[in-house]
Order: C-alpha cells, then sequence, then structure tokens
C-alpha cells in the first residue's frame, strides 16, 4: 500500500502533523501503540505566558498562541467538540521576590495584556492555604489533549476526507525499515518520506538519536476532593498546578526527574507530590490516579524540526519539552510546509543548528 507519508508516533506531535498533512489531501499512516501512559494523554495541556521565578514571557508567546489557538477553535468547529479553554491562572506568591518580580513585569508594556495587579485572597479561601499574595495571569488556556488526539482518530476513521489516511496501532521497529531510493519501504507500505514523532523514545532511534534530547520525567496525581469546591474556571498555580478535570477531580502536579530508568509511576516521588499537595490544599483530598510520563525536553529548550542530514527520506518532529499545546500547531505547519512543499523550517527550530557542533549552545 503507498501512502506520501508514515508518521512514528501518535502523540500531539505525530496527531498534529498528521491532520495538518491529510487537509491538504496527503495520504498518512501513523503508527502508535496507543499506550495510555504517554506525555501527551497525561498532560494538563496548560498554556501559561509567563513562567518560572523571573516571570519571563514564553518565547514568541503572542505569534505561537494566536496560531495555536486558530488551530484549536477550528478543529472544534469541524467536528463540535471543545479542546480549547481560555482559563485565568491564579499564581500563588510565597516569597517576596516573586511578589517584586510581579510588580516589575507589570510595569513593562508587554507584559501589560498579561498580568493582573496582585491581590491578598485566593480565588477559593475555602480550599487553599493563604500566601503572601496572589497574581493572575489572563492571557492563559488549556488544551483537552486526550480529547484532541480522540477527536483526530475519529476523523480519520470516518470522514471521506481523509480517506486512504490512517492510524494504525503497532509500535514501529526500526530493523524492519528499508532506505529505497524512492523513500521509504515498511512491511506492506512504501512511503516517499517518514518522521518520527516519537517524543522521549527519540533518544533510542538509530538515525536522529544524536540530537540532544534531556528527557524529564514528571509525576501527576488525580485528586478527589471532599467537597464541591473547585469550579472549572481557572488554573491554579503554587508549588504545584491544580487544574480541574471533572466537579470533584483535580490534576495535580508535577516533578521534574532528569534522573530515572522508565517512565513508570515511582513511589517516593508519588508521595512527596502528595505531600506538596496537601501542604497547599485546607481540604482534605483522595488520591484518585498516580501516573508519570516523559517530556520530550531539549538542552537548547526549542523543538526538534528537520530532514535528516544524509537520508533525504527521514524527517523529525520532536522537542516539544513542556509546552506542546502552545508550540505543537505553529511546529506541525512548518513541518508540513517542510514535507510538502520543501520549505524550510525556522532556524531556530531546525535541526541544523546541531550540525558540526559537539556540544549544543544553551538558549539566551
Ligand atoms: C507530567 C506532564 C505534564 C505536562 N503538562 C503540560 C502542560 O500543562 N502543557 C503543555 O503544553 N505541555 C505539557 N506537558 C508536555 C507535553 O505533554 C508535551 O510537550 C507533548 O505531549 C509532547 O508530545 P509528543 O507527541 O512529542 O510526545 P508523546 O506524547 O510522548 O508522544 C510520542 C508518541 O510516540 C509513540 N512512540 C514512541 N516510540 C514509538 C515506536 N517505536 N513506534 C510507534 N510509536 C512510538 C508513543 O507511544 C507516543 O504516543 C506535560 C508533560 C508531562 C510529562
Amino acid at each position: 500500500m503507498k501512502v506520501d507519508c508514515i508518521i512514528v508516533g501518535g502523540g500531539l506531535a505525530g496527531t498534529l502533523l498528521a491532520w495538518k498533512l491529510a487537509r491538504r489531501a496527503a495520504k498518512v499512516l501513523v503508527l502508535d501503540p496507543e499506550n495510555s501512559h504517554s506525555c501527551s494523554r497525561l498532560a494538563a495541556g496548560i498554556i501559561n505566558p509567563v513562567t518560572g521565578k523571573r516571570l519571563v514571557k514564553s518565547w514568541h508567546f503572542d505569534q505561537l498562541f494566536d496560531f495555536a489557538k486558530e488551530t484549536y477553535r477550528e478543529m472544534e468547529s469541524e467536528w463540535g467538540v471543545r479542546l480549547l479553554y481560555t482559563q485565568r491562572i491564579f499564581r500563588a506568591f510565597r516569597q517576596m521576590e516573586l511578589t517584586n518580580q510581579w510588580n516589575f513585569r507589570l510595569g513593562d508594556p508587554s507584559y501589560a495584556s498579561l498580568l493582573e495587579p496582585p491581590q491578598q485572597s485566593p480565588p477559593e479561601p475555602e480550599l487553599f492555604r493563604q500566601a503572601l499574595a496572589y497574581g493572575c495571569i489572563k492571557k492563559a488556556a488549556r488544551l483537552d489533549v486526550p480529547q484532541l488526539l480522540a477527536s483526530v482518530r475519529k476523523a480519520f476513521a470516518e470522514r471521506q476526507q481523509f480517506k486512504g489516511s490512517a492510524f494504525l496501532r503497532e509500535t514501529f521497529r526500526p530493523e524492519a525499515l528499508v532506505l529505497s531510493s524512492e523513500g521509504v519501504i515498511y512491511g506492506e507500505y512504501q512511503a516517499s518520506k517518514l518522521v518520527f514523532c516519537e517524543g522521549w523514545k527519540l533518544k533510542d532511534n538509530p538515525w536522529f538519536g544524536y540530537l540532544p534530547l534531556n528527557p524529564a520525567k514528571g509525576h501527576v496525581l488525580h485528586l478527589r476532593l471532599a467537597q464541591e469546591l473547585y469550579a472549572k474556571r481557572y488554573i491554579y498555580k503554587d508549588a504545584l498546578y491544580f487544574v480541574a478535570l471533572d466537579e470533584q477531580t483535580v490534576w495535580c502536579g508535577s516533578d521534574y526527574l532528569w534522573d530515572f530508568r522508565d517512565d513508570k509511576p515511582e513511589s517516593e516521588p508519588l508521595s512527596l507530590l502528595k505531600d506538596k499537595a496537601e501542604q497547599i490544599l485546607k481540604k482534605p483530598c483522595q488520591v484518585s490516579g498516580r501516573f508519570a510520563a516523559v517530556r520530550p525536553t531539549v538542552r537548547d529548550r526549542r523543538p526538534l524540526l528537520g530532514q535528516h542530514p544524509e537520508y533525504p527520506q527521514l524527517f523529525v518532529f520532536n522537542g516539544l519539552g513542556t509546552k506542546g499545546s502552545s508550540l505543537g500547531p505553529w511546529c506541525a505547519a512548518q513541518m508540513a510546509e517542510l514535507l510538502l512543499e520543501g520549505k524550510a523550517v525556522d532556524e531556530e527550530l531546525d535541526i541544523r543548528r546541531f550540525e558540526g557542533r559537539e556540544q549544543p549552545l544553551e538558549a539566551k
């Protein structure tokens, strides 16, 4: 069977790319074993424009956010589902430095549309322990990533428009790939191009394993609150993020482990997470789920997009790191243009930035 493109990995990266390509009439085959513990299935999907202790605006945030919003709204209107929730983030300040930094940013016109002046009480004082002060981030959102993954799969299975494209529940085996002058042959499938979107598993990839991925494992708890308190109106950020999944279940995470054996949940980090959550919440909670996944983070904190330097039929789309929800649509669009038109991707994203360099430079 002939397709235009085989995509290995159907997380957020592979799924967005498949959709972008198939909408432009390319025939696409996506291979993924559909593990429930993949990074995209676990992510909270938060889009936060201002992060870290220094409250720095994310790289190209305005452009990325507008593009992401437009893409998700397009998908929503095509399928009649809700994917993107614009929500405010309440950030708790437990050190004076953070309050001072917030006030400093408030004076900067490029942050004016993002931040509100500090306030004294948390959004739900009966639920959260009092901090020094609170800041509200306005231009934030949350993507329902599992819903997006399910919706694209459903559209591929049902819509005439996507006939000839498919998601296959299968693990790709590199030893079975044949590189030919026309492209690639994988079992019964032939394609002119193959794109690897395997998340942190890129580190084992025989062709792209040289790229400087620096994966970070993260644990997540699903908490059930004793009372119906936490409305779906906002995201709460203290030492952890709290995101309402439904009237009673809250997503709570996460940690960053750089040294780990596999992507399975570990008991010690999970109990640390629970302790932290209890220090933030005033009300008792029950743990209803314990999870872990690995983020495909890159040493210079920029995505990895591009074509293999020696095998022109092989491509990579990876490195969405901690910001897949905001970076994904824009990067997927650039990948689609590279694959369909040969148009070069943004040089800050292009894997050619690592050519001839032993150690990649740190991001500025
Ligand atoms: C705890 C946690 C919280 C997060 N929260 C947020 C957040 O709030 N906001 C945000 O924007 N981002 C968040 N992220 C990051 C976000 O999840 C990632 O940026 C994004 O999901 C990465 O998508 P991906 O498709 O590149 O990788 P993945 O989701 O890891 O997908 C890779 C896919 O490739 C498949 N695969 C691997 N090897 C093979 C193979 N050999 N054959 C076939 N398939 C294969 C895997 O099964 C998987 O489905 C979070 C991540 C974690 C871990």
